[in-house]
């Protein structure tokens, strides 16, 4: 039984979807202003795994992730300038052309990071007449109030017969004494209010007719309208990064309680977040690192290069719950654990089977049920991982004739491997299957450069091979001297 903590109630709960059979997952998905970062991946791979293991157990899953391309505003507290549009004025090109540029690089980076894609990607600007819809809902409940062409949330009188801040596990007055250190409320009657629609500026240049004004929507109104929308008023989970909790999705309960009168999620759950060397990310720390700068390694705070697979191990290998600190360090260490691994993968298939053997199906059904435990125990993927790892040395200790199994047992162990490894982890050995497309590239001028090393060998001129076999080494082909000649592969 799936039990997965609920960041409402605080407490692990037993999973039971609202249909059976069916699940429905929304997941925040990103503002496309800028390329993809650790912090963007971390909820992708976490919300996967859910996806991945869901579809496992046999549900059917609707997954909806949202792109935000409009009316995520420079300060989340509903002023500065839209943060795609202003990328688009200061590269004097369309947002939309913005919006769908960071789109594709995300698109990449995610299917790099073998993150499967939702089964629904639905953007914010193709979805604003259901979001004024949701605010005219919201003004006829009595929740809502025009100030100067814009609609405002009454937070204050919402709280009086609801609980606002019940997701983070605040009252309503450790926010108003949050906001008093800003500045003043504006066109607000309560600084905590927040936007459900805001008047354009005659600058801006998103903007679409609604009843009060040519503007654009709230940022938080976006994921409640298409999760109604695609999920229906009741759906089962939510989920985002942990930054999100307060406001975004505090602001969500909000809206869906005082437009149809109830709560629209059954279980809330959140990643925690990502750190470098124990502080915050952020672009004015200098400590940004985008995605493609870790898979190329370009980015002066990396040693290396590191590959998307790695990444990806190094996000599961802490619980999603907990922090996970990025080190230069952190992220070796993950290369050698995934290259354990897939060493290990490789070496399943070199094992002599015996008929009197020690080892029988029982191993390989009991590390089934310890991972599908650990699955079960909140998506436990350090949990997976540890078990997966004892596995590497039971299969070392076979590879090197130490100990033996049967042929049902050799079988069954490695549809657990594989079923644990690749359909629910979602890892695979990406330094193969990218390097046999490179390596087919390479191969004639590799050939050429190992056929001249031989020649050099051959006239006794050392220098000459050890130079060609060093530099190709640093390149990152291994040679290896055979019987009949030499043999190569690509290691990076
Ligand atoms: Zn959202």
């Amino acid at each position: 039984m799936l039990t997965i903590y609920n960041t409402l109630t605080r407490r692990k709960e037993e999973f039971h979807p609202l249909v059976e059979g069916h699940v429905g997952m929304y997941v925040c998905g990103p503002t496309v202003y800028g390329d993809a970062h650790l912090g963007h991946a971390r909820p992708a791979v976490t919300f996967d795994i859910l996806f991945r293991y869901l579809l496992h157990k046999g549900y059917k899953v609707r997954y909806v992730r949202n792109i935000t391309d409009v009316g995520h505003l420079e300060h989340d507290a509903d002023e500065g300038e839209d943060k795609i549009a202003k990328k688009a004025r200061l590269e004097q090109v369309e947002p939309m052309e913005v919006a769908q540029y960071y789109t594709n690089r995300f698109h990449t980076a995610m299917e790099r990071l073998g993150c499967l894609p939702p089964s629904i990607e639905p953007h914010a600007s193709g979805h604003i007449i259901e979001q004024i819809k949701l605010v005219q809902e919201i003004i006829d409940a009595g929740f809502a109030y025009e100030s100067n062409g814009s609609i405002y949330f009454d937070v204050e009188k919402y709280n009086k017969s609801h609980h606002y801040g019940k997701l983070s596990g605040r009252n309503l007055e450790d926010v108003i004494n949050a906001s008093r250190a800003l500045d003043g409320v504006g066109e607000k009657h309560n600084q905590v209010d927040f936007a459900l629609w805001k008047k354009a500026q005659p600058e801006h240049i998103m903007r679409w007719p609604s009843p009060w004004s040519d503007g654009f929507p709230g940022w938080h109104c976006e994921c409640t309208a298409m999760g109604r929308k695609y999920l229906g008023q009741h759906f089962d989970i939510h989920g985002g990064g942990m930054d999100l909790v307060f406001p975004h999705h505090e602001c969500e309960i909000a809206q869906a309680v005082a437009s149809q009168g109830d709560e629209a999620v059954h279980y809330w759950m959140h990643n925690n977040m990502v750190t470098i060397g124990g502080q915050k990310m952020g672009k004015s720390l200098g400590n940004f690192i985008t995605l493609d700068e870790f898979f190329t390694g370009s980015h002066p705070m990396l040693e290396a290069a590191y590959s998307p697979m790695t990444i990806r191990f190094f996000i599961l290998q802490a619980h999603y719950r907990s922090t996970l600190d990025f080190s230069n360090e952190a992220l070796a260490a993950s290369k050698k654990g995934l290259d354990r691994l897939f060493e290990a993968l490789k070496r399943l298939d070199s094992i002599n089977i015996a008929t009197d053997a020690a080892i029988g199906t029982a191993y390989a059904d009991e590390l089934e049920a310890k991972c599908y435990a650990a699955m079960d125990d909140d998506l436990s993927t350090p949990q997976v991982i540890s078990h997966l790892f004892d596995a590497c040395r039971t299969i070392g200790q076979l590879a090197d004739h130490k100990t033996t199994i049967n042929q049902e047992g050799l079988e069954r162990l490695r549809t657990v491997m594989h079923t644990f490894t690749s359909e629910l982890l979602g890892l695979h050995d990406d330094a193969e299957s990218g390097n046999a497309e490179r390596e087919t590239a390479y191969a004639g001028a590799v050939d050429m450069l190992l056929d001249l090393r031989a020649k050099a060998k051959a006239a006794k001129d050392w220098e000459t091979s050890d130079s060609i076999r060093n530099n190709l080494s640093e390149l990152g082909f291994e040679i290896k001297d055979t019987k009949d000649g030499y043999s190569w592969r690509l290691t990076k």
